[in-house]
């Protein structure tokens, strides 16, 4: 049973070229900036992001915790 968590179609990689890619069994992959990793372009992987455009944000969940923990703690000084 596939996935539940996909929100991604084959056809969007087409769409954004420089952050999606298929991996040799043909699921999409999405490219995180931070840290540079290809991880599957799910929301198990990425947080959901609402509105037009791509639904996944840029960065992969470790990468957004870890960049809110730095916000916090920029914060909090
Ligand atoms: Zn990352």
């Amino acid at each position: 049973m596939a996935t539940p968590y996909i929100v991604l179609e084959p056809w969007t990689v087409a769409t954004w070229p420089r952050t999606l890619s298929f991996d040799e069994d043909g699921e999409v992959q999405r490219r995180c900036p931070r840290c540079g990793e290809y991880w599957p372009a799910t929301t198990e992987f990425f947080g959901h992001r609402r509105g037009s455009g791509l639904p996944l944000t840029s960065y992969c969940r470790p990468c957004v915790t870890e960049f809110r923990r730095e916000l916090r703690r920029r914060g909090h000084h």
